[in-house]
Formats: structure tokens, C-alpha cells, sequence
């Protein structure tokens, strides 16, 4: 599948009031799979484009998948339903964010450039969203192997505490 037809001048969508959505598989975002314990399954997302009253621009972002994390306690896959929304107001390359909206939390600014990467986008708010510590709700530690029982430093101290 080409790439290229996600990168799109996003102020122009807006303008129009227009979007995009689309599929891509878990695989094509490379640097969110060094977050993944299995790059499976595919992510829908789509920009819809507004512009208001005053002609500021905005797109809605929307971002639906299921990635598989790797519990940080029991070490097994973990199915993660990554929902993302977000709602972008889209200035010129170096405008400043208008300060009516410094105070507000519910829009994050972006620096359009003319020729913006959607699929660049999605993965930087996946990355972003993907919890650093995931756990599954229920679940237990693996039972430590006898061999990790010898190399941990605290066996180490037990050993040496023996032999004073
Ligand atoms: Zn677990």
C-alpha cells in the first residue's frame, strides 16, 4: 500500500471541511512496534476537518485498535483497545498559538506544514497514549525459575553471608 497518499496539506482538509480515514496494519508504524510485544492487527483512524466561525482551522482526530502489549507482571500478551480522540487546532509553520487558547486543555496546537504526515500523526498519539506500564487487571507474577533465583544478587548475599 503506498504512504504517500496520507500525506496531505491538513489546513486545505480543514478549510474544506473534509477528512480522511483509512486502515493501516500495526506493522507500517514502525516506531510504535518497539512499543509492542506483537506488531498484529491493523488501526482506523480518521481527521475530519472544520473550520469555525472566526476561520480557525481544526481536525478531529479519531484513532481505533487493538494493540498487543506485553503485561509488565505476568509477562504475557496483553490486548490493549487503543481508543484515541483529539482535537487539533492547526496554525502556520512559527505562527504563535493564539492566546485565547494557551488556557485551554481540551485542544492541542499543531504547526501544519503544508504537506503533513497522517500516518506520522496517528502514531505519535498512539505512542503517546500506549500506558508505560501496562498490567492485565488479574494476574500473577511468573514463578521464578531456580535458575533466576541464582543469579539474583540477593542470592549472591545469601551465599556470601554463608560462607562469613
Ligand atoms: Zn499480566
Amino acid at each position: 500500500m503506498s504512504q504517500e497518499r496520507f500525506v496531505i496539506d491538513l489546513r486545505a482538509l480543514a478549510r474544506d471541511g473534509r477528512s480522511v480515514q483509512a486502515k493501516v496494519p500495526v506493522k507500517s508504524l514502525g516506531r510504535l512496534v518497539e512499543s509492542l510485544l506483537e506488531p498484529v492487527g491493523e488501526v482506523a483512524f480518521e481527521f475530519q476537518g472544520e473550520r469555525d466561525d472566526e476561520g480557525k482551522l481544526y481536525v478531529d482526530l479519531q484513532i481505533q485498535g487493538d494493540l498487543v502489549l506485553q503485561c509488565q507482571r505476568c509477562l504475557e500478551a496483553l490486548v490493549w483497545p487503543c481508543r484515541v480522540s483529539n482535537r487539533l487546532l492547526l496554525l502556520r509553520p512559527g505562527e504563535a498559538l493564539p492566546e485565547d487558547e494557551l488556557e485551554n486543555d481540551e485542544v492541542d496546537a499543531l504547526e501544519a506544514e503544508p504537506h503533513t504526515d497522517l500516518l506520522a500523526l496517528v502514531e505519535d498519539e498512539l505512542i503517546l497514549a500506549v500506558p508505560l506500564v501496562p498490567r492485565h487487571e488479574n494476574c500473577e507474577p511468573p514463578v521464578k525459575t531456580g535458575v533466576d533465583e541464582e543469579i539474583s544478587p540477593f542470592a549472591v548475599l545469601r551465599q556470601l553471608r554463608g560462607k562469613v
